[in-house]
């Protein structure tokens, strides 16, 4: 029997070029002020990279091992199932911060009829950016032009001009942009966003600015699997703004068939979970403690836990005041 409580992992650096030192500014993080760090992945079972927990009876272990051995406790009933019925039964989300210091590559992902298809068969992905912070003029590229259709973008794509279909807006702290499956899309630079997605490990690459990669190549390109991805039907991408924010209530801030996604502002002890569904939890600002949290240190800005189903209701006291996301499965 395991006495389950707020799980907390370390986090995973990826030093993808394009990063920046934000994740150690911004988010006080103990990085090395020379290297160039892209993401943190907060919560993942994806391949070789693993959380691993930090404290308590299962330090140690990675995310994988508990999903495996103790999948029904960790995910609830209907997390269970739903993980049963995925290609790869790994855990079905993924939480990371993004620091992009220079564009992201123009990119699409598959839904997941598409993605069940692909060899090795994997899941769509449908993710989410939540803004922490936006240098001025910092742009979030998402969704295609109104009237744009395949073969305009083709043509697009094949005279480097692509960005031109793509509908573009000046990004800001708080907003909040579902990417459904089939969206082009691309994190522009000056961001910093939490990125809540499904578990994939399908990205089409359609066009990646004329850039050279670090062997001085260009990076490949997927433009027929793309352009067979984009959902023409999409239209440009919406962010959710200036949602009222209930203080010591939930403000949801997208869902969709993989997860729903809440944030929370919170000056009072608050009870999460308890209806037998996992939860993703990531603090925007001030700092939260967790009851039963075996870490004896409060989730600062930045950082993330997960709550397995199995834990019951958990207890959230924010010191002084916290905003948080919160993410379950529908
Ligand atoms: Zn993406």
């Amino acid at each position: 029997m395991i006495p389950w409580h707020p799980l907390r992992f370390r986090p995973l650096y990826k030093q993808y070029l394009w990063g920046g030192q934000k994740l150690r500014t911004v988010l006080d993080r103990p990085l090395d002020p020379n290297g160039v760090f892209a993401e943190s992945w907060e919560v993942c079972d994806h391949g070789a990279d693993q959380s691993v927990v930090l404290a308590g009876p299962l330090t140690g272990r990675t995310l994988r091992e508990l999903v495996v051995e103790h999948g029904r406790e960790l995910l609830g009933d209907a997390g269970w199932r739903a993980r049963q019925a995925l290609p790869s039964r790994r855990f079905p989300l993924l939480l990371k911060y993004l620091d992009a210091r220079q564009d992201l590559s123009l990119q699409v992902h598959p839904n997941d009829a598409m993605a069940a298809r692909l060899d090795p068969p994997d899941l769509g992905k449908t993710e989410a950016w939540v803004v922490l912070e936006s240098e001025p003029g910092s742009v979030i590229y998402a969704g295609l032009k109104p009237g744009v259709d395949r073969p305009a973008l083709a043509k697009a794509i094949d005279e480097g001009t692509c960005a031109d279909c793509l509908h573009q807006f000046e990004a800001q702290p708080g907003d909040c942009l579902l990417i459904p499956a089939g969206m082009v899309h691309s994190l522009g630079r000056g961001n910093l966003v939490v990125e809540i997605q499904q578990s994939s490990d399908t990205t089409f690459r359609l066009f990646d600015w004329n850039r050279l990669g670090p062997d001085g190549k260009p990076r490949a390109l997927h433009v027929q699997q793309g352009l067979d991805a984009v959902d023409f039907r999409l239209g440009p991408g919406a962010a959710r703004r200036g949602l009222v924010q209930p203080e010591n209530g939930p403000a949801e801030l997208a869902r969709c068939h993989a997860f729903v996604l809440h944030r929370h502002a919170l000056t009072v002890p608050r009870v999460l979970g308890g209806d037998d569904r996992f939860r993703m939890l990531t603090v925007l600002e001030g700092a939260l403690t967790l009851d039963g949290d075996p870490l004896d240190e409060p989730l600062a800005r930045g950082g993330s836990a997960l709550l397995p189903a199995a834990a019951g209701p958990v207890r959230a006291l924010p010191r002084g005041r916290a905003v948080f996301l919160e993410t379950h499965l529908p």
